[in-house]
This record gives structure tokens, C-alpha cells and sequence, in this order.
């Protein structure tokens, strides 16, 4: 046998290379007097002793390695080499296990932590309990890089080929995001901080135990979280019996009797709506935020409740059009919940007898931005002919059987996130194409090996770490003791790929933006590789990888930072500091919004993992026509779209419109009195797929500050031959 492989100090093992002993002696040559170096002979006669000693083997750690060139070179007589060889090993060695944060930290809680700091749009960084959090995130980061994941990994990310997301929380077994099993919980009842909640006797009562196992939840796992509305529904027939069961024995007459139920059913109704709309958004959990939460509105005949579920839906639109206030008393537009609402074919604006619900919907995104909307129909054909709420904002399950053969979503989760930089691909190819696909390659097995690392770090870890989750039915009823494992595997969770940029690299490669039929045809081929890619990993480990845009709140920015400092100022690429979200339509491209759906959709089903279209559209409150007829056009034409308006208020002259972003100082002003202190204004926008309120880094609000609004009367033109005021004053 003999010497072919190497472990590495984390454990993972790498093809032996024997000129990398040679590099380091050398290396260490140069530190050295010429009489003091060692020769080449000298250098083989190690390298071959090396090999011998460990033939037996066919394997040896690195440790064992550096101890024979030690030796070697001693017994050769070059004492001065072996002490500058020992010296820069031990240096090596205290650098990996340095502590690297003390200045990180630091910056963080005297505030000059920028990069930190507006990470997240919807983490305020200066309150004492999200810096707590920072701080954790800082040591798990650090960790990560030094000791928890391989060298190649950590490489990878610090060039920007790859984004190892969520490193600030890596360090402990959490999952990502999920679709919580409210049904079980519901039903079967639940534990919080050990005592039983039982199955709510009423609709206030089961309002007040959603949102505490929200908080619960939220604390357990780093990412969004989501709630079919319909799970509620049934509550609200379990109070209308109670209210029935009260005024039975009074002496009315029956009608009056049910008209008096009604009545008080409706108030708590109204009441259960607030309390979840109130506690979302005034919650903080240990994560330092408001919980991630996303309410699925879709009317489900087939689940019974049917007057329930429309009075609840009708309930939370009409609450989410008033607003919510703010601390000076103003109506504004909460981040928190996001609402996706369901088009089928009884509600798709085409004569459906639900469609009144829909023009409550289409009001509320003219308002408030939310909620997005899926296209049943489309959603049916990707997914077996399945409708569900995607886990956060945008993750989707792939289907998946129990042992009875029944499709299940609830109480599945995302294992993690790994995107990859494609801008950066298209640019060491230089337009060569065959060079572009073996990069690819090369990346995708970088990937391969990162979501690898997630998978099997949470092998073998403990229901009882987050008991709500593992135990009392968010995901699974576990036992104590018992590991998660089964539910990592065989496709029940799943492991997302993610990518930012394909618009750039087609740019790149072809000259032309994908929305060109060159361009196109590029981008599709691209696309289709990295879904195989995913679709092979499946194959070859059952697990259930699969391929997402990611949303890239701050990577757009991240990635093309780096790559502007390793590779200059590139037109279209790096010049504007961002990339582009996904498989989308640069912002600064002119396309109409029914256009832009059109060609965005073809790229849906392939990233069926995760995905999202958006057309940034003018304050439509005064055109809720031309909302509608874009509304209606999802339902026949894209799986899941949201529209990005501007809701915005300034608490210094109570201006009520778009606050804009200043074209000589990159920051925000308000367009009426001048106002530029964000403690004094909110400005709500699309960040990640949900909504932020916190303020961005300068490459999303470069980016913001370059969106192409995608409606103007041209837009209209083309399906209704009748012109639209947008309703904003500008065309
Ligand atoms: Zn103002």
C-alpha cells in the first residue's frame, strides 16, 4: 500500500501531495543562510522516509507529517532550518487557535461596528439584548471559520466564490426556517417552558397560544417561520358554540339569539386578529428580532370552516389595511407578519365567488406592500399537484410522502444555506466558455462539501435542545434523549443551493442581458446545470438538496464588494455594488411588470426550492385597477410574485408618501421638508423578501435608489387599451 491520504487537524480528509512538503521546507529555506538550507536530495530523502513510514497506513495526520520534516532536517544538520520550520509551525498553530474577536466585539458595543450592525435590516444593533446576540454571532462566526469547517470552505467564502450563510449561527444545531405544525400542536396540545397548554377552547385562546409558540419557535431557529391561517378557523366555530351554549337558556327569540353570537364572535375575531398583529410585531425574541412570521391566507374548501376561514382572512386583511401605530400615534405599515395570499380558480378576479376577498387583498397591497400572492394553478404544476405556504419568505419544499402515502409540508424544515457568487465565475472566464463550466464545476463541489458540513453538523443532535420544536410538535414528537437525525435525511428537510447574480453573469459571458434571446438562452443552460446539480447530490445522498434564489439582503452586496477590490471596476458588473437577486431582471432595466412576470416565470419551476418575482410599482392608491388587473395576471402567468410599493411617513411634517433616497448623499431625505434623521422617519421597503424598516447598507440602498419602477401607463396600454394615472404624479 501506499501514503494516498491526509487528515486534516478538523478531521476531514485530503488526497496526499508531496509537494506540499516541499513548499513548506522551501518556504522555510528562504529564512535561512544558503549553507543552512536544505537540498533538494535532502528534500526528497524526507519526503520518501515520509512515505514509507506510513505505506502500511496509506493514511497519516498533519501533525504526523511536520514531526518527520522536524526530524529529518535535523538528522541532516540543518539545526537553523528546523528551528525556523518549528517556529513557523507554532506560529501557524497559535493563529488557529487565537481568538480573532476582540475586535469585533468591541467595535460592536461602542457602536463602530458598521458591517455588523446593518446586517440585518430588521435588527435594531445598539438595544443591549440584539447586541447580545451580535456578540454570540461574532464567536460562532470565528469558530466557524478557525475550527468547525474545512479550509476550502472557509477559502471559498472569504474570496466570495461562496456564501457560507448564517455563520453567526452555526456554531449551535439550528436549522433555518420551517412550516410549523400548528395542526398537531393545535390538536394535540402542547408544552412551553414545561407547562401544558392544552387545545384552545376558544379562538382568542388559540390567537394567544400561536403567538407564544411563535416566540417559542423563533428563538429555536434562525430563519422565517409560517403559519397556515386555516389552522385558526376552526377556533372560531369552537366559540360561536360557547356564545351558543351561553344565551341558550335566555328568553329570545332564536334569531335574535343568533344574531347576538354573531355579534360577539365578530368582536372576538377582531380582537384574536389584533392580539396576533400587536404581539408579532412588538415581540423581541433571543434572536433580536421580530420573529420572521408569514400568514398563509388560502381559502381551502377541501379543510372544512369555510365562513370561518373568510371571516378570519377578510379580518386580517381589513386590520392590515388600518395599519398599525407607531410611537407617535400614526398609523404605519407593519414589516411583520408577511401575508401570502392564495389565487385558485374561485378567487382569480375572473368572476369567482370568492373574488370580494381578493379585492380586499388587492387594496391591502396598494397599502401595505403585503401580501404577496401565489398562483394555485402554476403552484400545482411544479409541486404534484400540491398548494403550500413557503417556509419564511421564500423557501418552498420539495414533496414529500409519510408512510401512509400522504403528502406532508407541516412540520418539515431547511437544513441551511450556501449561495454561490456567479458574477465572480463569468469573471475569471473572461468569456471563455469552456473555462466557465469547469469553474463551475469546481464551485459546485465547494457547495457540495459546504451544505455537507451543515447536514452533518446537525446529525446527531438531541430533541431536547429545542424541546418545542423536537418534542411538543412544531416539527416532530420526539422523545427525550432521542437525536433528530431520521428527519435530516431522506428528503424530509431540505438543503438549499443558492445563487445571486444571473443577470451579471450572462452579461459576462454573452454581452447581453438574459432577457435577450442570446442572452437567454445562456441563463437557461446555467439555470438547468445548477438545478441538476442539486437533483445528482440528491441522487447520490438522499438527501433533499435543491436549488433557491437566495434573497440577498446584504450578500449583493458582500459579493460584489469583493469582487470590485480583486478585480476592479467592471460596467454592469461591480459598478453599481450590488448584484443582481436570483435569476432577476437587473432594477435599472426598463421592463413592464406583466412583461417581467412573463419572463421571470420560466425560471420558477427550475429553482423550485425557493424563489420570488417582484415589480416595483408606484403608491397605487389611487389605481387599484391597475393593481387588479396585474393581480389577476399572476394567477395565469407566475407561481408566487409580490409587489414593491412605497408607504412611507415622516414624523417631522406628517408627510405621507415616498421618502427618497438622495442622489448626492446615498441617504434618505424626506421629499417635503428635508428631513434626514432616520430616527424620524419610516421608510418600509422590500429588503429579503420580507419587509425591513431598519435602514440598509450603502449597496442596498444603492440598489433601492436604482429600482426601475415596472408600471406606468405604457404597461397598462398593452391589456386594457385604456391609460391608468398610476395615481403618484409621475409617468
Ligand atoms: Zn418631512
Amino acid at each position: 500500500m501506499a501514503l494516498t491520504t491526509i487528515e486534516k487537524r478538523n478531521g476531514t480528509l485530503v488526497p496526499f501531495d508531496s509537494t506540499k512538503i516541499k513548499i513548506a521546507i522551501e518556504k522555510a529555506n528562504a529564512n535561512v543562510s544558503p549553507e543552512e538550507q536544505a537540498t533538494d536530495c535532502l528534500i526528497d530523502n524526507i519526503i520518501t522516509a515520509i512515505k514509507a513510514r506510513f505505506s502500511d497506513l496509506g493514511i497519516a495526520g498533519v501533525e504526523d507529517i511536520q514531526d518527520m520534516v522536524e526530524v529529518g532536517l535535523m538528522s541532516g544538520g540543518k539545526y537553523a532550518l528546523a528551528k525556523k520550520y518549528i517556529l513557523y509551525r507554532s506560529t501557524r498553530e497559535a493563529l488557529r487557535r487565537a481568538n480573532t474577536t476582540d475586535e469585533s466585539v468591541l467595535s460592536l458595543v461602542s457602536f463602530k461596528n458598521k458591517d455588523v450592525m446593518e446586517e440585518n435590516s430588521n435588527k435594531n444593533a445598539v438595544i443591549i439584548s440584539t447586541q447580545r446576540d451580535l456578540i454570540a454571532g461574532e464567536v460562532s462566526k470565528d469558530l466557524t471559520d478557525r475550527i468547525l469547517l474545512p479550509e476550502r470552505v472557509v477559502k471559498a467564502h472569504a474570496d466570495g466564490a461562496i456564501h457560507f450563510h448564517d455563520k453567526d449561527y452555526f456554531l449551535q444545531p439550528m436549522y433555518n426556517c420551517c412550516l410549523v405544525n400548528y395542526s398537531d400542536m393545535f390538536t394535540n396540545g402542547t408544552v412551553m417552558n414545561g407547562k401544558m397548554i392544552e387545545t384552545p377552547k376558544s379562538f382568542q385562546v388559540a390567537c394567544t397560544v400561536m403567538t407564544q409558540i411563535i416566540a417559542a419557535v423563533s428563538s429555536s431557529q434562525y430563519g422565517g417561520q409560517s403559519l397556515d391561517l386555516k389552522h385558526l378557523a376552526k377556533y372560531i366555530s369552537v366559540s360561536r358554540e360557547r356564545y351558543r351554549k351561553i344565551i341558550r337558556t335566555e328568553d329570545i327569540d332564536e334569531k335574535s339569539k343568533e344574531h347576538i353570537v354573531e355579534l360577539m364572535l365578530q368582536k372576538e375575531v377582531k380582537a384574536g386578529v389584533q392580539t396576533i398583529q400587536y404581539q408579532i410585531n412588538t415581540l423581541m425574541t433571543t434572536n433580536g428580532q421580530t420573529p420572521f412570521v408569514t400568514l398563509f391566507i388560502n381559502i381551502d374548501e377541501s379543510y372544512g370552516y369555510v365562513d370561518e376561514q373568510l371571516m378570519l382572512y377578510k379580518e386580517v386583511l381589513e386590520q392590515r389595511i388600518e395599519g398599525i401605530k407607531n410611537e407617535a400615534g400614526v398609523y404605519v405599515t407593519p414589516p411583520f407578519p408577511k401575508l401570502v395570499y392564495v389565487l385558485d380558480e374561485h378567487n382569480n378576479l375572473t368572476g369567482g365567488k370568492y373574488d370580494w376577498l381578493t379585492e380586499i387583498a388587492v387594496e391591502c397591497t396598494a397599502k401595505r406592500m403585503y401580501p404577496d400572492y401565489i398562483s394555485a394553478k402554476k403552484m400545482r404544476e411544479t409541486y404534484q399537484g400540491n398548494v403550500f405556504a413557503p417556509m419564511g419568505c421564500r423557501s418552498f419544499l420539495s414533496p414529500w410522502k409519510d408512510e401512509d402515502g400522504n403528502y406532508k409540508f407541516e412540520g418539515r424544515f431547511n437544513q441551511g444555506v450556501v449561495s454561490l457568487n456567479l458574477p465572480q465565475i463569468g469573471i475569471l472566464a473572461k468569456g471563455d466558455k469552456l473555462k466557465f463550466w469547469e469553474i463551475l464545476e469546481d464551485r459546485l463541489s465547494i457547495c457540495f462539501e459546504a451544505l455537507m458540513c451543515r447536514h452533518r453538523h446537525l446529525l446527531g443532535t438531541p430533541s431536547d435542545v429545542a424541546p418545542i420544536l423536537w418534542q411538543h410538535g412544531a416539527i416532530a414528537r420526539l422523545k427525550p434523549g432521542e437525536v433528530i437525525d431520521p428527519l435530516l435525511k431522506g428528503g424530509y428537510s431540505t438543503l438549499s443551493l443558492g445563487y445571486i447574480g444571473l443577470y451579471e453573469v450572462t452579461k459576462l459571458m454573452t454581452g447581453e442581458s438574459h432577457t435577450t434571446d442570446k442572452g437567454y438562452e445562456f441563463a437557461e443552460k446555467l439555470m438547468k446545470a445548477l438545478r441538476e446539480a442539486t437533483d445528482r447530490w440528491k441522487r447520490q445522498t438522499g438527501l433533499g438538496f435543491a436549488l433557491y434564489g437566495t434573497p440577498a439582503e446584504s450578500l449583493c452586496y458582500r459579493f460584489a464588494r469583493i469582487d470590485k477590490e480583486r478585480f476592479g471596476s467592471i460596467k454592469d458588473i461591480t459598478d453599481k455594488n450590488y448584484y443582481t437577486n436570483s435569476y432577476h431582471v437587473d432594477v435599472r432595466e426598463g421592463i413592464d411588470a406583466f412583461s417581467k412576470f412573463d419572463f421571470e416565470s420560466k425560471f420558477q419551476p427550475i429553482s423550485s426550492g425557493g424563489c420570488i418575482s417582484y415589480v416595483e410599482i408606484p403608491n397605487m392608491n389611487k389605481n387599484l385597477e391597475g393593481l387588479r388587473q396585474m393581480v389577476k395576471y399572476i394567477y395565469d402567468h407566475i407561481q408566487y410574485a409580490e409587489f414593491n410599493t412605497k408607504t412611507d411617513y415622516c414624523h417631522e411634517c406628517g408627510y405621507d408618501g415616498e421618502i427618497i433616497i438622495d442622489p448626492e448623499t446615498h441617504d434618505w431625505k424626506c421629499p417635503n421638508c428635508g428631513n434626514t434623521d432616520h430616527r424620524k422617519m419610516t421608510v418600509v421597503r422590500r429588503t429579503c423578501g420580507y419587509l425591513g424598516s431598519n435602514f440598509w447598507n450603502r449597496g442596498k440602498t444603492d440598489e433601492i435608489s436604482k429600482r426601475v419602477i415596472h408600471v406606468g401607463t405604457y404597461s397598462l396600454d398593452r391589456f386594457n387599451n385604456a391609460t391608468y394615472d398610476c395615481g403618484c404624479g409621475e409617468s
